[in-house]
C-alpha cells in the first residue's frame, strides 16, 4: 500500500463492516494516534494495542453509524480522548463539536476542517497535507450518494476537493472502486484511462489489496465525477452545465447494480 510520510506521520487501517475502513493516522516518533470514522471498535482496539498507540482523538466526518458506532466502545478503553465531528452527529459522544474552526491542533500538525455537504448536510473532511480524510464525500471512481437533495452542495463539495494539490491522497471510507469503475466504464466503454485503471483495480481487488488511499492526480483521470468539464466539451448543446452533468450521473448511478 501507498505510504507517505508527512514530517512525522504515517498512517494504518483497520476493515469494518462490509467495506468501510477505519483510518488511523499515528506521529511515528511519539506514537500518538487519530482514528477517523470508528464504525466499529473490536478491531480499532486490537490494532491500537498491538501497535502499541497512544490515541489522543477520534474525527468523525458525518452522521451515519457506520462511521461512529465505535466511539462509545473506545472511550470506554480511552476515556481521555477528544471526539471532534459536526453537529449532526453530535449523539454519538462528541466532546468537541466542530462550529466555526478552521483549524485544530492534532499529532503536532494542523488539520483543516473542510465543510463538504451533499451526502450529508454537515458532512466534514480533515486535511492534513497531504493527507485528506473525505468520509462519503468522494470516493475512488465516483461520488458519495446524495441525501435530501443536497445536489449542489455535493458537486460544490467535489470541486472543492478538485481544486486541491494534485499529490494530495485521498482517504476515503469505502472501498467501492471496482463498483464506480464498472459504472464508469458503462458510461465511457471506450476510455483509455477508465479501461487501464479498471483491469489494475480488478487484480487487486482479487488480491484483496487495498484500492485507497489515492491520489487526487489519478483520480482526476479516472473518476468521471471530477472529469465534467471535459464531458461538458464533447456536448455541442449550448444550455448544458458541469452541474447538470453531474446530476445526471449521480442518478444513473443510483439506479446501477
Ligand atoms: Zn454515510
Amino acid at each position: 500500500m501507498l505510504q507517505i510520510k508527512n514530517n512525522n506521520l504515517k498512517f494504518t487501517y483497520v476493515k469494518s463492516l462490509k467495506d468501510n475502513y477505519i483510518w488511523i493516522l499515528y506521529n511515528y516518533i511519539n506514537y500518538e494516534c487519530i482514528i477517523i470514522d470508528p464504525g466499529s471498535a473490536k478491531e480499532t482496539i486490537k490494532k491500537i494495542k498491538k501497535m502499541k498507540l497512544k490515541p489522543v482523538a477520534i474525527l468523525i466526518t458525518h452522521c451515519h453509524y457506520d462511521h461512529n458506532r465505535g466511539v462509545d466502545s473506545i472511550l470506554i478503553k480511552f476515556p481521555f480522548i477528544d471526539v471532534y465531528g459536526p453537529k449532526e452527529a453530535k449523539d454519538c459522544n462528541i466532546n468537541k463539536i466542530l462550529t466555526n474552526e478552521k483549524t485544530i491542533n492534532l499529532l503536532d500538525n494542523k488539520f483543516s476542517i473542510i465543510l463538504t455537504p451533499g451526502h450529508t448536510a454537515g458532512h466534514v473532511s480533515y486535511y492534513c497535507k497531504p493527507f485528506l480524510f473525505c468520509g462519503d464525500t468522494l470516493f475512488s471512481g465516483g461520488c458519495g450518494n446524495v441525501s435530501n437533495n443536497l445536489y449542489k452542495e455535493m458537486f460544490n463539495s467535489l470541486t472543492l476537493i478538485s481544486l486541491m494539490p494534485k499529490n494530495t491522497l485521498i482517504f476515503c471510507s469505502h472501498e467501492y472502486t471496482l463498483n464506480n469503475l464498472k459504472f464508469a466504464k458503462e458510461i465511457f466503454p471506450k476510455d483509455k484511462n477508465i479501461n487501464f485503471y479498471y483491469q489494475k483495480i480488478k487484480n487487486k481487488t482479487k488480491r484483496n489489496i487495498p484500492t485507497l488511499p489515492v491520489s487526487l492526480k489519478i483520480e482526476k483521470k479516472i473518476n468521471i465525477f471530477l472529469r465534467l468539464k471535459k464531458i461538458l466539451k464533447n456536448y455541442k448543446e449550448t444550455n448544458l452545465t458541469e452541474f447538470y452533468i453531474f446530476k445526471y450521473l449521480r442518478y444513473k448511478k443510483d439506479k446501477f447494480k
